[in-house]
């Protein structure tokens, strides 16, 4: 076998003149130049990434194309989503289901606020009940809301959930504050006027009413007689403001019957990774347009990153699939959402 591969390797070197040879590596050059250009466009599709920056930012262009560059290699550059930038003078920095409202950051009241709430009793509350006729909340938090108590009396014929306190303005929350905070023991326990959570319209504080017409507390009982509630509120863009343990940060303690809609995916994020909102914020603001945070829930791949107020313009994808909520706190929150 040796000898025979030794007679092939001499035979190229002996029989073949040089321009023989040199003609034959020329038609093989030739052959893959030609192929390379045929799939030109195949080839170069293995080595683009499916998605970039565009070029075509309304301003910035020079931010965008450095981004673009700087990315090595496609791996990281398929999480990205194209991106165009809006005025932010489109939106108000203190509206939006990701404001925060708390002893540091009062809300900004504004005409008008009224009208846009969903009254609740004349509304069809067929899967919660009412502590009172008096209860409002925004659209998306009622729809929300309405969503979650339905699919529950659906499965089981009865939701227990009764809305004890929702939307309140200025003057309920200051008639609220003086009826409750009696003492410097229990201040602690409730909002001062202008710094409540109840002021957002995201918000409602609920009780566990069965059909008996016996009621309980949802923190003592809502584990055992709302069961699919505790373990599904996230599904539906809701979380526990007050989570008992983080009284140190949140600023309210004992209010873990306190539900604020802050939607998908803040609401699973946040309820999986046992957070406060003010926690979540702080590590989202740390994600800007080029390194956004991303979380993939029930198939869905979320992109969430900050603007800041001051630069005057946000950074949104080309595609309609975002939102953008300011944050109370001088800044935006976009989300953005890709099938993975
Ligand atoms: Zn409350």
């Amino acid at each position: 076998m040796q000898g025979k591969n030794r007679s092939v390797y001499r035979g190229w070197h002996n029989k073949t003149s040089l321009p023989v040879k040199i003609i034959i590596v020329l038609l093989i050059v030739l052959v893959i130049t030609l192929a390379a250009l045929l799939f030109k466009d195949r080839i170069s599709k293995w080595f683009e990434p499916d998605v970039t920056y565009p070029d075509t930012s309304v301003t910035g262009q020079a931010d965008t194309k450095k981004t673009a560059e700087s990315v090595p290699d496609g791996t990281e550059e398929e999480q990205k989503i194209k991106l165009t930038r809006i005025s932010a003078s489109d939106y108000d920095s203190s509206r939006g289901p990701l404001i925060i409202v708390n002893a540091q950051n009062a809300y900004v009241f504004k005409d008008g606020d009224k009208e846009l709430l969903t009254d609740l009793y004349t509304s069809d509350h067929r899967g919660f009940s009412l502590a009172s006729v008096s209860e409002s909340l925004l659209p998306e938090a009622y729809s929300a809301l309405y969503r979650m108590t339905g699919k529950y009396a659906d499965m089981y014929g009865f939701c227990p959930i009764m809305v004890t306190s929702s939307y309140r303005d200025y003057e309920s929350q200051e008639q609220y504050y003086k009826n409750n905070a009696t003492s410097e023991q229990n201040e602690k326990y409730y909002e001062k006027p202008g710094y409540s959570d109840h002021h957002t319209g995201y918000s409602f504080d609920v009780k566990i009413y069965d059909e008996k017409g016996d009621s309980y507390s949802y923190v003592r009982y809502g584990m055992i007689k709302a069961e699919w509630i505790t373990e599904h509120y996230m599904d539906y863009g809701f979380i526990i403001r007050y989570p008992a343990n983080k009284a140190a940060v949140t600023g309210i303690d004992g209010e873990g019957n306190h539900f604020r809609y802050v939607g998908l995916p803040h609401s699973a994020y946040i309820t999986e990774n046992l957070l406060c909102l003010e926690e979540y914020e702080n590590m989202i603001r740390r994600h800007g347009k080029d390194d956004p945070f991303e979380y993939e829930y029930n198939g869905i791949v979320y992109l969430v990153w900050y603007c800041s107020a001051e630069d005057g313009y946000i950074d949104v994808p080309l595609a309609d699939d975002f939102t953008v909520s300011g944050d109370n706190c001088g800044g935006f929150i976009v989300t953005a959402s890709k099938m993975p």
